[in-house]
């Protein structure tokens, strides 16, 4: 038995639907979401607040078009999300009222993270549908993205919804068992039970591809898991399809794969900042300075700044990174990309005594930077 919510009162859970565990052969299959709903009602019944996120409007789309499933027209993608996602609502909305379970519909797109105000706004729109008993459920606003606009995949939509919400579990439904310790298909590979921390080894067993019609696969699951462990939040990686999952889980059965989280919760701001931000620029600082940073939290001043990369305003996001071009922090920067050329690599000694230089704070607060894990990625 797991020791994980073992009693599920009260909990904040983020749970992700993979395309596949609603449909069969590329078509939406009621009695799928009929099962989960049913689960999810029982979970809401204990004053649990539940987020759904749910994929499968491009699925659903191409189905109601009548599209060949082999040849998938990615160029369709935005009108077929937009004809799928009517039906994937609306068939979730008709179920769920069925059990008395009123949802609510929240589409999203990566700007909707980046900029804080909007950041906070969707927070406020989830906990206001709790207070109303209402179920939230989420897409990307797949119809007017663009891939750069694009949040990646539904992991990490989930992911991100987590920590905002300072989720006590995230539960990522797909169609396999679990994490393996080889290829999935392979017979002979089995369900990792618990991976309380993501090495190089994990990594590695991520490679097998995944579906051909869910963006995810195994690696992007993998890189959403890391960040909510990150942020402190615990991940169940299981089969939707699998029947009674949710009860099962919440029982405490070994089921599916548990990854632990980072004994420290990151602060919610932090998390903002670390991954729902778009960098503006890159700062390249010395040794010393990396040093300072990861060790001592110390503020970033200029004179450990080796390189500036980007055109950035004071206020944007910024990426630090070592000599060798690792990114191993985010931060607020406090000046524009033309003053930190200026200044950099000078303290403030220097810039005094230079006619054009003068007084300059550190350039990234300490209070407003965050440090990465490091991502320890096996090379390819
Ligand atoms: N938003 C996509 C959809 O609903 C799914 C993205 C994903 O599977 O990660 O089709």
């Amino acid at each position: 038995m797991r020791n994980l919510l073992q009693n599920p009162i009260k909990q904040i859970i983020v749970i992700k639907v993979g395309s596949h565990v609603f449909s069969r052969e590329g078509r939406i299959v009621p009695k799928r979401i009929y099962a989960l709903a049913t689960q999810i009602c029982e979970l809401a019944e204990h004053e649990n607040q539940l987020l759904l996120v749910v994929s499968g409007a491009a699925l659903a789309g191409r189905d109601i078009a009548g599209l060949d499933r082999a040849h998938y027209p990615r160029q369709l993608l935005r009108p077929l999300a937009a004809l799928g996602q009517a039906t994937l609502i609306a068939k979730c909305d008709q179920i769920f009222r069925r059990l008395n379970q009123p949802v609510g519909q929240v589409l999203v797109s990566r700007d909707d993270f980046h900029y804080r105000e909007r950041y906070l706004a969707v927070k406020e729109t989830v906990q206001a549908l709790f207070k109303l008993h209402v179920l939230p459920i989420m897409n990307e606003n797949d119809s007017i993205g663009t891939a750069e606009q694009s949040l990646g995949d539904n992991d990490n939509l989930a992911a991100q919804m987590a920590g905002m919400l300072d989720a006590d579990l995230l539960i990522i439904l797909g169609t396999v068992a679990g994490f393996h310790d080889g290829n999935p298909r392979d017979p002979a590979s089995r369900v990792i039970p618990t991976v309380p921390e993501i090495t190089p080894e994990i990594w590695r067993q991520a490679r097998f591809k995944g579906n051909r019609h869910s963006r995810g696969g195994m690696v992007a699951k993998l890189e959403a898991i890391r960040r909510a462990n990150h942020c402190g939040i615990p991940v169940v990686l299981a089969d939707g399809r699998e029947e009674d999952i949710l009860t099962k889980i919440f029982q405490g059965q070994e089921i599916g794969t548990l990854f632990t989280a980072s004994p420290q919760r990151l602060s919610l701001k932090k998390r903002w900042l670390a991954y729902s931000t778009r960098v503006a620029g890159q700062l390249i600082v010395d040794d010393g300075t990396c040093h300072a940073l990861t060790r001592r939290g110390a503020s970033l001043l200029s004179s450990g700044i080796i390189e500036v990369q980007g055109d950035f305003r004071a206020k944007e996001v910024v990426a630090v990174q070592s000599p060798t071009g690792t990114e191993f922090a985010r931060g607020i920067v406090n000046y524009d990309h033309e003053t930190v050329r200026r200044i950099a690599g000078r303290n403030n000694r220097e810039l005094r005594s230079d006619p054009a230089g003068g007084e300059y704070r550190e350039v990234v607060h300490r209070e407003n930077i965050v440090l990465l894990p490091k991502v320890v990625k096996e090379s390819k």
